[in-house]
């Protein structure tokens, strides 16, 4: 299998130096060729398979130059259980008669980001070994949240790398914010940036592109990838669990083989409802990809109109993983769809100097087949949390709500019945403050004492990962401006 940037498909890359490179030098995403499809029988043998074995079966497909010794010993070790507090690993929870929750928050740092980052590392050092490459790896991040946790947990004391986090000041919620700063590790460093996720994203892409920067770290033996889902060692795991979720659904004798289930995923970079649709293009059954987004709608607004439009106001709202108006991975969406780098290379320009660009009718056609997109705003977030905690006594976090909300406009508007997996992306103890506002509670306590007081309102306990963070000293407490990120990672190489 080749991999190619999305602006340029003459340069050909193997699935380790996509990985090793993280980005494409022309700007591109690293991107497969084209799309393999499952065999006729795999769903069937897949279905008693546990999820570690499933992973080594799809990985396999995109990833020739690896063995299966290697991807069964890098699952093995990515998703055991001294990492993941479900033997499932990413369990499928029944809601409500047809409507299926896939928990992907079961990992060391409570959201799914964990289902791709436990594995990235094991990914990326092999693919450095593989591509001869002798410098040390320094992975920076650019997090809403979710991702700076878990990629420093995955990355933590990982020889032959270093990784640096960069998160908005402002934007994420207090339990996610010491989850950052106490992380342990000697690779390991974080910083804040005055500003949004996007200005510490543009950031952290404007580090990979500046050639002195680059040069500074060469000299000093090092070079820079990414653990963002613009890197494809974090898109690939990810296909794994839907496709595994229709396993658990047939198994389970829920669906039979072969019918079709829609998807709806809280969306932010689009990394995650990307995913579903690989994992739709190599033949899983699915019906309609369901996008569902917070008030910073840009995706909704395009999946209407075919107008990729990021200047409007950005908002902070509850469920802030999801607070982003650029959303890098659909440019590996639009390659798919048109098959034509020059096309995409265009969008992207547009984006670049006028913040915007309008597909085509052809492109807005493909989209509207597989994609709904759908929003809602915090007060209707909370109104979810409620109504699924008192109809059916499971507990949601803000992201997994907007989902639900999503999923039930879609089934109003379209008046679908078609069983649904709704992706739950983060344990509600990660969001607890907001959570237990919806649920309806005054005299919010402040920090971790807020992990405590939803346990008692829900008498179900707070994650392990999250429980311990009363135990951790801050290590970090750099807050750098968005122009100055450099120094930052000159702070950190020494
Ligand atoms: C990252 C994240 C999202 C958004 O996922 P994308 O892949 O960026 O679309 C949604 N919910 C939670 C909890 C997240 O951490």
């Amino acid at each position: 299998m080749r991999y190619i940037s999305t602006r340029n498909s003459a340069v050909q890359y193997s699935a380790a130096q996509a990985i090793a490179q993280g980005l494409a030098k022309d700007g591109g995403l690293l991107t497969p060729f084209y799309i393999p499809k499952l065999p006729s029988k795999a769903l069937e043998d897949l279905k008693d398979m546990a999820y570690q074995q499933r992973a080594v079966y799809i990985m396999k497909m995109f990833l020739e130059e690896f063995s299966v010794k290697e991807l069964t010993d890098f699952a093995n070790a990515a998703y055991g259980p001294d990492k993941f507090d479900s033997p499932a690993v990413a369990p499928v929870r029944t809601v409500d008669g047809d409507i299926h929750c896939l928990e992907l928050w079961h990992g060391p740092t409570c959201a799914f980001k964990d289902m791709a980052l436990q594995m990235l590392p094991h990914l990326l050092t092999a693919s450095l070994t593989k591509t001869e490459e002798d410098k040390t790896v320094c992975i920076l991040v650019a997090t809403s949240g979710d991702t700076g946790k878990g990629a420093l947990e995955g990355f933590r004391d990982v020889p032959r790398t270093k990784i640096l986090v960069f998160y908005p000041k402002d934007g994420v919620s207090q339990v996610q914010e010491l989850q950052m700063v106490t992380q342990e590790g000697g690779n390991v460093g974080v910083a804040a940036v005055v500003g949004n996720f996007d200005d510490a994203q543009t950031g952290v892409k404007r580090l990979f592109s500046d050639e002195a920067v680059r040069q500074e770290l060469a000299d000093k033996g090092y070079f820079f990838s990414s653990a963002n889902s613009i890197n494809w060692g974090r898109v690939l795991p990810q296909i794994v669990y839907y496709i595994s979720a229709y396993c658990d659904l047939i198994r389970d004798e829920r669906i039979a083989l072969g019918q079709t289930v829609d998807i709806c995923v809280p969306t932010g970079n689009f990394g995650n409802i990307l995913a579903a649709y690989y994992a739709q293009e190599m033949g899983l059954p699915i019906g309609q990809l369901v996008c569902a987004s917070n008030s910073n709608n840009v995706l909704t607004d395009f999946l209407r109109t075919g107008l990729y439009d990021r200047d409007r106001p950005f908002h902070n709202t509850i469920s802030p993983s999801m607070d982003i108006l650029i959303s890098s991975n659909l440019e590996r969406l639009l390659y798919a769809l048109t098959q034509d780098t020059a096309e995409v290379e265009g969008y992207m320009a547009q984006l670049n100097e006028n913040g915007r660009y309008q597909v085509s009718s052809k492109v807005l056609d493909k989209l509207q087949k597989r994609f709904k997109g759908y929003f809602c705003g915090d007060d209707e977030t909370k109104r979810t949390i409620r109504s699924v905690y008192e109809e059916h006594g499971y507990l949601i976090d803000t992201h997994t709500a907007v989902a639900f909300s999503a999923l039930e406009q879609y089934r109003r508007e379209t008046g679908s019945d078609s069983p649904a997996i709704v992706a739950s992306t983060a344990s509600p103890f990660k969001f607890c403050a907001s959570v237990l506002e919806a649920l309806g509670e005054t005299g919010i306590a402040s920090g971790l004492d807020a992990l405590d007081q939803l346990s008692a309102k829900t008498g179900q306990p707070a994650p392990a990962p999250l429980a311990g963070l009363r135990d951790k000293a801050v290590r970090f407490s750099q807050v750098v401006e968005k122009e100055h990120m450099a120094d930052a990672v000159r702070s950190l190489l020494g």
